[in-house]
């Protein structure tokens, strides 16, 4: 069932209040340390932030009905994190009440050899939402900031002539994706950016959830735990990135993730926040359709059983 108006009003207000608490407004001063992957705003009750999250869903899917009928706007949402953070469970559960098709999710992992063959940001602006949609990222071109920096060896075989690869790399790879970043800003793609933040304990516990449960086995790679051992330098390149890239018109959201009721909600909230922020409304109807639906209206209402027009 549709929330009442008044209680719109209210989601609206909550949203705002969980969006402006994660998102990165001071990036210069920003601490990856500040923000307790633990956080759950004081809310203590999963029920609470599922009812919450359900309610958001239900605008959400509201407002996209809209976005894709006025077609002028896309919304780019970007999720990075680390293995087992809950990337895809949360993709999963926002995303739900969500027409199909007006959304669209695409995951980018290791580059095959035909894109290694071009630029960095060349596979992912192929994949960007046309006007009315939602464009997911699960990961982008930010993993050329992370695993690519944690791994100069990635560096190595991405054929970049050497007289290119200097200690700016990574400064400069920041300044091309804030002007991609802003150059799609001013073509009407609003952009928003989820840091799903969770605890190096806790991630240790969902690995072992993997391994212990055989439905799980599957999500589990040696690799994602030899990777693990690489924490602290995916946490400063993660800081760096967002130091950098966190800008008004395309902000990051570091969520915290250890719990993952609380990670879905807060990134409804998000959604619902930045989509609301559009102002968006169905298009108005013209003198000119007004009367062309009034005129098909006539006709459907003269027509004959057995499909012959009637007078
Ligand atoms: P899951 O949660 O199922 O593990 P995933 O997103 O981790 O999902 P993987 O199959 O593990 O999917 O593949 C993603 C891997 O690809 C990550 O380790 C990521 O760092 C890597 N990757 C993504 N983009 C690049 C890139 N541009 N260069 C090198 N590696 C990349
Ligand atoms: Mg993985």
């Amino acid at each position: 069932m549709a929330p009442s108006d008044k209680r719109v009003r209210e989601i609206h207000k909550n949203s705002r209040v969980i969006a402006r608490r994660y998102r990165v407004d001071k990036p210069r001063s920003f601490r990856l340390k500040d923000i307790d992957p633990g956080d759950t705003m004081g809310l203590k009750l999963r029920k609470q932030a599922k009812e919450i999250l359900a309610e958001g869903v239900e605008l959400m899917r509201d407002l996209q009905e809209k976005l894709y009928a006025q077609d002028r706007r896309a919304v780019l949402l970007i999720f990075q994190a680390m293995d087992a953070a809950g990337k895809d469970g949360t993709i999963e559960h926002v995303m739900s009440g969500v027409n199909p098709q007006g959304c669209e999710v695409h995951s980018f992992k290791g580059p095959s050899a035909a894109e290694l063959d071009h630029d960095f940001l060349w596979r992912t602006n192929t994949k960007l939402p046309e006007r009315g949609r939602i464009g997911i990222f699960n990961r982008s071109y930010y993993e050329e900031t992370l695993v690519v920096r944690v791994h100069p060896e990635i560096l190595g075989a991405q054929k970049l002539p050497p007289d290119l690869v200097t200690k700016r790399i990574w400064k400069e790879r920041f300044e091309d994706i804030n002007a991609l970043e802003s150059y799609l800003t001013r073509n009407g793609t609003v952009i928003r950016k989820f840091f799903l933040h969770v605890s190096h304990a806790e991630q240790k516990a969902r690995f072992l959830a993997r391994i212990d449960e055989p439905a799980k086995n599957w999500k589990f790679s040696l690799a994602d735990a030899r990777e693990r051992r690489c924490w602290k330098d995916y946490m400063a390149a993660y800081e760096d990135m967002i130091r950098h890239t966190s800008t008004p018109e395309a902000p990051w959201y570091v969520i915290p993730a250890d719990n993952k009721w609380f990670t879905r909600m807060a990134v409804a909230a998000v959604i619902v926040d930045t989509l609301e922020s559009l102002d968006l409304a169905f298009p108005q109807v013209t003198k000119e359709q007004r009367r062309d639906l009034e005129r098909a209206r006539r006709e459907l209402l003269a027509e004959r059983k057995g499909g012959k027009k009637g007078r």
